[in-house]
């Protein structure tokens, strides 16, 4: 009986420690901004990159703030070949992955907000505008531009604040995987 309730007393606190998990994703009070804890330990050589990308967002949005490595909600990485790509487990977890190949291409910084955008609640957008950052790399190797347009910037801080409607919300803090094959560059343009 006494090792019964010891599990029921397990199952208890593991519960407790899941609902207090789930208050990242689901901020109870509007004025009280979400901290993302973002982790470079693996970034390699783009975790200035990441720095850079977490202010952007920091200050294009409300209701939540990046901060570098005081948790791992958001773990950065740094790989070679096969594309970037972030995989978001819930609204403002996850992981992102940025491909050395592809940086050499496209702007890393561009990119590095662009997959931090995922993780943001943001899918992609390949319309070939380089104004909006969510386009990727449909707007080519030319567009440096690391800046979400006050659109999408509006739409992350909405999402923070539980304010858009129950299909948005549930888009945007959907378990997701985005797999960026940004267009390689196989010839060099003359
Ligand atoms: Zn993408």
């Amino acid at each position: 009986m006494t090792s019964r309730l010891g599990r029921l007393y397990v199952a208890f606190v593991a519960t407790a420690v899941a609902t207090l998990g789930v208050t990242v994703a689901n901020p109870a009070p509007a004025s009280a901004a979400m901290t993302i804890c973002y982790n470079t330990s693996q970034a390699g050589a783009y975790a200035g990159t990441a720095n850079q990308a977490a202010s952007i967002w920091n200050n294009a949005t409300t209701n939540l703030t990046l901060t570098a490595n005081c948790g791992s909600n958001l773990r950065i990485y740094q790989i070679t070949g096969g594309g970037s790509y972030a995989v978001r487990t819930s609204l403002g977890n996850g992981r992102v992955y940025i491909d050395t190949q592809q940086a050499a291409q496209y702007s890393p910084l561009r990119i590095m907000t662009h997959e931090i955008g995922h993780i943001l609640g943001l899918p992609d957008n390949y319309n070939g505008n380089c104004a909006i950052l969510m386009s990727g790399g449909s707007a080519g190797t030319s567009c440096t531009n690391p800046y979400p347009s006050t659109a999408e910037a509006n739409r992350v801080s909405s999402l923070f604040a539980g304010t858009l409607s129950a299909t948005e919300r549930s888009a945007g803090r959907s378990a997701d995987i985005f797999r960026d094959s940004w267009p390689s560059v196989l010839t060099p343009v003359s």
